[in-house]
């Protein structure tokens, strides 16, 4: 196994060396001004990335797991009525979340390569004339099948049926990488995770709070410490923490707010579209298709690729691994074994990029696909050639 290799799983992503170094640093005071000059920078950076003016951002000693339980427990209350799609293990599991929350979830099951159905939501909440429903949530970014939905889509049906309903919105595998706007789209708690755009390890749950979520904490009675939101902002008024908080990572996420708003947010998310379009480029040229059923959904941040009937696409993982050294992400759930996924996020170029389609390749050739060598890497390198910038 080699460490030099690049990740092409969607997520950790991998680490600039700016970023390590800024995680490994000395143990300071947690509770001091000196803390606060990392923290609410951190905080600051955040919002801006999520496009918002005035969000509260938290940032838990956590996952993004743990970013889907924060939105839950602090605005909802045992009993009370959620909007869900599951077109992916992700969604699967936050649903699954809700339910053991003792939350009665709504679920509209979608087929797994589809985005979100914005329409049915549409439907449901209109005929929902006694708002029953408290809370809508979106997976923005399905990184099972690397398929991303429509989120200002779901703001319209929201705002077309005149329901106030909270809408909270998975942006794990799509903040800091796609593009993703708080404000524009009503988005009342965001969640996203350290290790994917914002390229650190795992360890931190990173959520953004509107108002109107803010607001929606008060009456909310599911139990909640750990992640209750109001005990983090008094101990973020005293430069603090309710209990001891990452601060190297912390400090990680500054300077990766500054990388990320450093190359500009628009940069960032052309950088992850161009980069997609060549790994797309070389599923098409092998003769394979995404899981991902149409264009429009094409996520830019993960591919899912579907290996011929009676393949196990698992086998491609495992072989890369072993004889490589290299990481592809496999199948979850409904397409365990129908799919290997290229994730395609974080600290990348079309260079590195370059190397895990070519690994890819050469897996799939040892096992027998009929792939021709180099025939994924030549449309790709065509793309990157065509498009780079002078
Ligand atoms: C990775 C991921 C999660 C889970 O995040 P953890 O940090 O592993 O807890 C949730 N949702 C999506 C869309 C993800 O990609």
């Amino acid at each position: 196994m080699s460490f030099q290799n690049p990740v092409f799983i969607p997520g950790p992503t991998n680490i600039p060396e700016a970023l390590r170094k800024a995680c490994d640093m000395p143990t300071i005071d947690h509770r001091s001004p000196l803390f606060g000059q990392i923290l609410h920078p951190a905080r600051e950076g955040v919002r801006k990335v999520l496009k918002s003016e005035n969000a509260e951002v938290f940032i838990f000693p956590s996952t993004g797991t743990g970013g889907w339980e924060t939105a839950l427990s602090n605005c909802l209350s045992a009993g009370d009525q959620i909007l869900a799609a599951r077109n992916g293990m992700f969604s699967h599991r936050w649903i699954d979340m809700c339910q053991r929350h003792g939350l009665e979830v709504q679920i509209v099951e979608t087929p797994w390569g589809d985005g979100l159905p914005a329409d049915r939501y549409a439907e449901i909440l209109a005929a929902d004339t006694q708002h029953q429903i408290k809370a809508v949530l979106a997976t923005h970014n399905e990184t099972a099948t690397g398929v991303k939905s429509d989120i200002a889509a779901v703001r319209r049906a929201l705002d077309a049926a005149g329901h106030p309903a909270l809408l909270f919105v998975d942006g794990v595998s799509s903040i800091a990488s796609m593009d993703f706007r708080m404000d524009e789209w009503g988005v009342d708690v965001a969640v996203t995770g350290s290790q994917k755009g914002f390229m650190l390890t795992a360890g931190l749950a990173i959520v953004g709070f509107s108002a109107k979520a803010m607001e929606a904490t008060q009456a909310a009675t599911l139990p909640r410490t750990f992640f209750d939101v109001h005990d983090m902002a008094k101990g973020y008024a005293a430069n603090a923490y309710p209990y001891t908080p990452a601060v190297g990572l912390l400090n990680g996420l500054n300077e990766a707010c500054k990388l990320l708003l450093d190359e500009g947010l628009d940069n960032v998310f052309a950088r992850h579209t161009r980069i997609a379009e060549g790994v797309r480029e070389a599923v098409g040229a092998w003769g394979l298709e995404l899981c991902a059923t149409s264009p429009e959904v094409y996520s830019d941040t993960v591919s899912a690729i579907r290996t011929p009937e009676g393949f196990n696409a698992t086998d491609i993982v495992t072989h890369a691994a072993d004889k490589y050294g290299v990481a592809f992400g496999v199948g979850l759930g409904e397409v365990a074994g129908k799919v290997f996924r290229i994730g395609h996020l974080g600290s990348l170029t079309d260079v590195m990029a370059l190397s895990g389609i070519a690994t890819a390749e050469m897996c799939m050739v040892d096992l027998g696909l009929d792939i021709k060598l180099g025939s994924g890497v030549a449309a790709a390198q065509e793309h990157y050639r065509s498009t780079a910038r002078t």
